[in-house]
């Protein structure tokens, strides 16, 4: 059962001035469920301006190895903090955290502990600004001995904390390791926090706020002012996530999807948008298109392998993944004929390894032939309308075809949620560009 309460994450653009954290405070207080609110750090304010979590890394990097340097950088954060405080025109001084932060950071506290001061005082001045209660995070979210986010402890903690508080602000992006030391997730974490705090409290909705009204039909990089995704299950969003869509931490999605809890993507600067919606199951949403998103990535390489009668060879494959699997290399794909097989694999993730695994295959498989071949891009055609359809990958294979562009491998998962291709480098764009146009631009019948 849900309760109605909303947790509502802000990310470093929506907070990166004072401009910013006054929408941000409209948002909020402009609906009494969104109780629970989980800030980054000050973002970039134009285009060539420096995160505060950039600047605190520059600075403890300085200050570690005593370059004095470290001064000039520590002001210019405290420059950003104050300048916000200044224009919202609160009540607060952080002059006794910053003398603490500079300490810790002559004491070296690590360099977990120095990014993660970014939004701990941020949490400080927007906790002030709305009048809510602050929760130092390192007191709620916990890592265990090997530094895993331990969701079990967290949850019992932040739960009991939280049920005491109507109103909170949580700082993002990092805990508590057992020995008390701070600890940060990757890059981009506070969406994380925000998907813990709202399991804990079991909301009913976890809006995450940024600069774009939500996820993109394909990478605007690539198409022309492409359709919004309005609705998206967790599975799709997975499959778009790993092939580079990004928005959203990848690892955001753990925390409330067990729970059900659907994520809204949201715009700060155009709240009235709908944004796009992160649910678990979409059967009652009749999808727009046939397919949800597309997305792709450069940069594979394929380990092609021919050998006659390989068909009734017991353990070829076993022995080739073998070999990748005693160099450290995971595999993407493993599109197979009668006589052939091709490894897809990412090429940065070989480094310097290619030729001893070609030979070490050659030694274990004895092929008639085996290539490497690189520059191959991926691209993943996602949508759970693609269940069921008839035709779906005819349409994708006529576009590539009319484009002339060669389709070296294909891979559709059983989930029928995604086709795979495999195109040349070169072929990339174009191939994103057709597929996108006999989806969306094409009239759908
Ligand atoms: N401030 C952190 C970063 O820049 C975490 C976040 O914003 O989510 O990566």
């Amino acid at each position: 059962m849900t309760n109605g309460i909303k947790v509502v994450k802000f990310g470093g653009s929506s907070l990166a001035d004072a401009t910013q954290f006054k929408k941000v405070a409209d948002i909020i207080l402009s609906d009494k469920l969104r109780r629970y609110v989980v800030p980054s750090a000050p973002g970039k304010r134009f285009k060539d301006d420096t995160k505060v979590t950039d600047m605190l890394y520059a600075c403890y990097d300085l200050a570690e190895s005593d370059n004095e340097g470290y001064l000039k950088v520590f002001e210019d954060i405290k420059e950003r903090y104050n300048g916000i405080i200044k224009e919202l025109g609160i009540e607060l001084s952080l002059e006794d955290e910053f003398e603490k932060v500079k300490k810790n950071f002559l004491n070296k506290a690590g360099r977990d502990y120095a990014a993660s001061r970014g939004e701990y005082l941020n949490g400080i001045i927007l906790a002030k600004y709305l009048g809510f209660d602050f929760v130092d995070s390192a007191e709620v979210i916990f890592f265990n001995e090997k530094g895993i986010f331990d969701l079990d402890r967290t949850v019992k903690v932040l739960s009991e904390r939280l049920k005491k508080l109507e109103y909170a602000v949580i700082p993002g992006f990092y805990g508590s390791m057992p020995n008390g030391s701070v600890k940060t997730f990757s890059r981009g974490g506070s969406d994380i926090t925000g998907s813990i705090v709202a399991r804990a409290v079991n909301a009913r909705i976890y809006e995450n706020w940024t600069d774009v009204s939500g996820f993109l039909v394909a990478d605007p990089r690539i198409i022309d002012n492409p359709a919004p995704i309005t609705t998206i299950t967790y599975r799709e969003l997975r499959e778009l996530s790993y092939m580079g869509a990004t928005v959203l931490h990848e690892d955001a999605i753990f925390p409330v999807r067990t729970a059900g809890i659907p994520i809204n993507i949201k715009n700060t600067n155009a709240p009235e948008d709908r944004g796009t919606m992160i649910v678990a199951n979409a059967d009652e949403v009749i999808p727009p298109y046939t397919i949800t998103g597309i997305a792709g990535k450069k940069g594979f390489c394929a380990i092609n392998i021919e050998k006659d009668m390989m068909n009734s060879e017991l353990g070829f494959g076993r022995k080739i993944l073998e070999v990748l699997e005693g160099n450290n290399i995971s595999f993407e794909h493993l599109p197979s004929g009668i006589d052939t097989m091709s490894v897809l694999v990412n090429e940065n993730s070989m480094g310097g390894k290619a030729e001893r695994i070609l030979q070490e295959i050659k030694a274990a498989t004895n092929p008639d032939h085996i290539e490497l071949e690189h520059n191959i891009a991926l691209i993943a055609i996602v949508g759970r309308g693609m269940r069921k359809q008839r035709g779906t990958a005819a349409r994708i294979f006529a576009a590539l075809a009319h484009a002339k562009i060669n389709v070296k491998m294909i891979d559709q998962g059983s989930s029928e949620l995604n086709i795979i291709v495999g195109v040349s480098d070169d072929d990339f764009e174009q191939a994103m560009k057709c597929i996108y146009a006999i989806f969306v631009d094409t009239v759908e019948e």
